[in-house]
């Protein structure tokens, strides 16, 4: 565990959080700065940066309460819906460098927005990213 690593320093009760559920693979609490109030994290016990170092059985673990979890969000909150999202890497808005999953309970008309530019594929570029995505899953 990096000794400066904000979500480590939680998980070891060094530094106070808003607690939502623990199991054995994760804790889920308040993110300080929500996008909404209910704003959740869910993150590892484990340190791990990014969602791609994880072993799959452990990510999998940990997702086992993810649902649970987001329905108790929306429940909460009177939520409409909700967003998960996950950042790894700064290109990727990443900040805080140990995997968490954000649910973020949303209403309808809510005026939090979440667009991104959607792009379009050049000639013959669509099969081409996906055969060399295939190729990685070898
Ligand atoms: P990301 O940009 O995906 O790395 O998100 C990191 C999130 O962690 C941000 O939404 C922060 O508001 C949140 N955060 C940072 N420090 C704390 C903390 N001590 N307790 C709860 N949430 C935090
Ligand atoms: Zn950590």
């Amino acid at each position: 565990m990096p000794s400066d690593c904000i979500f480590c320093k939680i998980v070891a009760g060094e530094i106070p959080c808003s607690l939502i559920m623990e199991d054995e693979a994760g804790m889920a609490f308040l993110d300080i700065n929500p996008v909404r109030p209910g704003h959740a994290l869910l993150v590892p016990k484990k340190h791990y940066e990014r969602l791609t170092d994880m072993p799959g059985e452990e990510a999998g673990a940990l997702l086992a309460a993810l649902p649970r979890l987001a329905t108790a969000v929306v429940k909460g909150t009177g939520a409409d819906g909700f967003n998960v999202f996950q950042t790894n890497g700064a290109c990727a808005g990443q900040v805080v460098p140990h995997v968490h999953f954000h649910v973020i309970p949303r209403k309808n008309n809510d005026g939090a927005g979440f667009r991104w530019k959607a792009g379009a594929y050049g000639g013959g570029e669509m099969d081409d990213v996906l055969a060399r995505i295939k190729a990685g899953m070898e």
